[in-house]
């Protein structure tokens, strides 16, 4: 299949053309005939898969007719990150089309955005919080939207965001088209898609379609230990961009300065950063002056890096979405990537949780040459864990010997746990 067999205009596929993208993805291929037919889309459908062009292109076809210099479409995103990259890809992907695109988002200033609202954008891409402020002031007029997009609807209801987003809808017509994106699908989002979406159509990627790009592997490694086993992953492995999951902004940035200072380029993104070291973060990353970015899971929404070769989750995600999201900045659009999770016995439930996710007995690594404790995961119960407390065993031992200091490194073989 082809983006022209897809029905796209000529002004489409040269922009197409221009961002390198050959043929469609499998979310593309099944959503863009829908989109472009005007019907309302479930879309399930984790970050990297290109579900961000699935729902750009027919919009963007959508605008080479009709009026202008009013919001005919609207993205709500749950980051400014997110926001902000989708408002790019509008850009980027429409940069033949005559229209104007806005991302609006707090932590920056309101006035600008007020002016370029009041100049007239055809797409708003929006996080929630910050567009209610404009629904208020009046600075926004969303009574000819045609279009609305929740992307990453799941995200959006961890977030807390479902009630401001009642709310946003209640400034919406009800005669519009509705496109709902979502990794994952629990209760709540799928009430919510049974009130706003009318007679959708289903557009699924399979669950393991990007997992067959990435490979995934168990670090298990006692706690202490996790700084040393990181930092002989990051000297022996070859890697492109790096992207390591904390589960604290405070983690996130001691470790990037511990990384830093052992030689690698390394910066943290974290929601304690203003907005302007926020977009020095990101910017150093796609540009490949930071080769690792030491993330925690919100400010890392949407990150859209292509040369990420390794998702390393420092810290286990807290459920089996959010190691779907993380694992899912890698191996995108068909690259492949290595998603390398470290584990401690207090992590035993979310091993499981993993394993079932994938289906199959995830595999389990130790690092030749260097000794430590290999702790045994997935002989514990989540209960046995939650009562064992803090790491014990030999490095546990040596550590408290050693004052609690990151015990030395043997390089001696050791069999694996
Ligand atoms: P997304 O899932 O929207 O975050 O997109 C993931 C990545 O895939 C982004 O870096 C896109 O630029 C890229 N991408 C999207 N569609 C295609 C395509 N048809 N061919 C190649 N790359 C694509």
């Amino acid at each position: 299949m082809t983006f022209k067999e897809l029905g796209l205009l000529p002004q489409i596929l040269k922009a197409l053309e221009g961002c390198g993208y050959k043929f469609p993805t499998p979310i593309q291929e099944k959503a863009i005939p829908q989109v472009l037919a005007c019907k309302d889309v479930m879309g399930l459908a984790q970050t990297g898969t290109g579900k961000t062009a699935a729902f750009a292109l027919p919009l963007l076809q959508r605008l080479t007719k009709g009026p202008r210099g009013r919001v005919r479409v609207l993205v709500i995103a749950p980051t400014r990150e997110l926001a902000e990259q989708t408002h790019d890809a509008f850009g980027t992907l429409g940069r033949h089309i005559d229209f104007r695109s806005a991302a609006v988002y707090g932590g920056v200033g309101i006035v600008p955005q007020i002016q370029k609202l009041r100049k007239g954008s055809e797409v708003i891409v929006a996080c929630p919080g910050r567009l209610l402020d404009h629904i208020a002031r009046g600075t926004v007029d969303l009574r000819g939207v045609e279009a609305l997009v929740l992307d990453e609807a799941d995200r959006m209801f961890d977030m807390g965001f479902l009630p401001d987003i009642r709310k946003i809808m209640k400034s919406l017509p009800a005669q519009r088209q509705t496109l709902l994106f979502s990794a994952t699908m629990p209760a709540d989002i799928m009430k919510l898609a049974q009130e706003i979406l009318k007679d959708p159509v289903t557009v699924q990627i399979d669950h393991q379609a990007p997992a067959e790009t990435i490979s995934h592997a168990l670090y298990p490694v006692e706690h202490h230990f996790k700084t040393t086993l990181l930092m002989e992953l990051l000297s022996r492995t070859k890697t492109e961009s790096v992207l390591v999951f904390t589960r604290t902004k405070h983690r996130a940035k001691k470790l990037a300065e511990q990384i830093a200072m052992a030689g690698h380029k390394a910066a943290s993104l974290q929601g304690n950063l203003s907005q302007n070291k926020r977009q020095a973060a990101l910017d150093g990353f796609r540009s490949g002056s930071f080769k690792i970015l030491v993330a925690t899971d919100i400010a890392a929404r949407g990150i859209d890096v292509s040369r990420i070769s390794h998702v390393i989750n420092y810290d286990m995600p807290d459920s089996s979405d959010a190691y779907t999201h993380r694992i899912g900045r890698t191996g995108r659009a068909c690259r492949t990537g290595k998603a390398y999770t470290f584990v401690t016995p207090e992590d035993a439930a979310m091993v499981a949780a993993i394993d079932r996710l994938l289906g199959r007995k995830t595999e389990r690594c130790a690092l030749q040459g260097l000794e430590y404790t290999v702790p045994e995961i997935g002989m514990v119960s989540p209960a046995q864990a939650s009562r064992r407390g803090p790491s014990r065993g030999y490095a546990a031992g040596a550590a408290r010997r050693n004052g609690n200091r990151q015990p030395q490194l043997r390089r001696r073989a050791m069999p694996r746990g």
